[in-house]
């Protein structure tokens, strides 16, 4: 089922979270027992990420490890196939501009279909080793011509046809949107702009980057508001379960802790009373977005379902 339709039917808010395909060499069983318990809260879709670059470890004969760079994680589509069948949820894939030609695109989108993924989430990918993003030779660079790929294939139009086709697929089409600004984009203003061609060009819903100043995602509504989107905004969830997380997490996703956060993180001395301090301020935070009556609350889970459970226990 689409996700505007889970969104439509729901009497409240709704439980969603995001998981990664394991890295090569780890199992499926694995990842599946990892987030059976979630399952408890009845999420009706499940977001699989797509990555671009992947490392795997090669061994040494003295025992060292060598950490190897190789293009593209596999598992994406498998692992959609998998949780539905396992699960019955409806799998979101990730589907990034960054590493596809338009024609990769289309075939990927082929599998979707064929396997029953009825959603996708377009993103453009961000450069391997935080170069400058470029996209394939024929490829495409910003996520509005991705989404304007999905459409037309939506109404029969594939690449190299001048023909529309009987059968055609019927993704709902979702994209990312940033309470902190994406960081590329020179002010919030030049960011809706894009949002909106996004959104203009066929996307329904938004998923937002994680946040931890809920009065960011309540701004970040009013100026989408104002910019003429009157799709769902789905706010994007993390608590924080590590000391490392209390720096990378800014640096890599371009976002600020709020001070009473991250005073309450600084008086921790190990990664349970991080997590202890994460959980709390998560619970906290979603609350109050539940009374605000969000659509879903949407954890970046990164695969381990424990900090997200105990959230969600408190909360649904
Ligand atoms: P776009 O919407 O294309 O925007 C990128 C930048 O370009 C923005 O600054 C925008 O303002 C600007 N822009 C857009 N269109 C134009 C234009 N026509 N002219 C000039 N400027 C323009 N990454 C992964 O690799 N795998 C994942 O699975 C993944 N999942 C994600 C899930 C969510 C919910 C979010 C929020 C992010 C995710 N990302 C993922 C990260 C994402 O790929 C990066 O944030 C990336 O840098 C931007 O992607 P986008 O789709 O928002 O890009």
């Amino acid at each position: 089922m689409k996700i505007t339709e889970h969104l439509k039917n729901a009497k409240s808010t709704l439980f969603s979270f995001e998981i990664l395909p394991p890295l090569k060499g780890q199992s499926l069983k694995e990842l599946c027992e990892g987030i059976a318990p979630l399952m408890e809260f009845n999420p009706p879709f499940v977001d699989v990420t797509y990555h671009r670059e992947e490392y795997i470890f090669k061994k040494h004969p003295n025992g060292l490890l060598e950490k190897v760079s190789t293009k593209k994680r596999p598992g994406t589509v498998g692992i959609c196939a998998a949780i539905m069948n396992r699960f019955q949820v409806d799998a979101v894939p990730h589907v990034l501009c960054g590493g596809f030609t338009k024609e990769e695109t289309e075939n990927v989108l082929i599998d979707l279909n064929f396997i029953g993924v009825d959603n996708v989430l377009a993103l453009r990918g961000d450069a391997p080793k935080a170069e400058r993003f470029t996209a394939e030779p024929d490829g495409h660079s910003f996520a509005s011509e991705l989404v304007e790929q999905i459409v037309k294939m939506n109404n029969g139009k594939y690449l190299h046809e001048e023909t529309e086709n009987s059968f055609h697929t019927d993704f709902c089409v979702g994209v990312a949107g940033y309470p902190e600004k994406h960081f590329e984009a020179p002010s919030m203003k030049f960011d809706l702009k894009y949002l909106k061609e996004k959104i203009d060009k066929g996307a329904e819903y938004i998923v937002t980057q994680m946040f931890f100043d809920n009065q960011k995602y309540f701004d970040y509504v009013a100026k989408v508001r104002e910019a003429g989107i009157d799709v769902p905004i789905i706010p994007g969830i993390k608590p924080i379960t590590t000391l490392g997380q209390i720096t990378m997490l800014p640096r890599t996703f371009f976002l600020d802790l709020p001070d009473a956060l991250t005073d309450e993180l600084e008086k921790c001395k190990t990664n349970a009373e991080v997590k202890e301090v994460g959980i709390a301020w998560s619970i906290q935070q979603c609350k109050e977005l539940v009374a605000a009556y969000v659509p879903s609350l949407h954890f970046y889970t990164m695969s381990k379902a424990d900090a997200t459970y105990k959230v969600a226990k408190e909360v649904f």
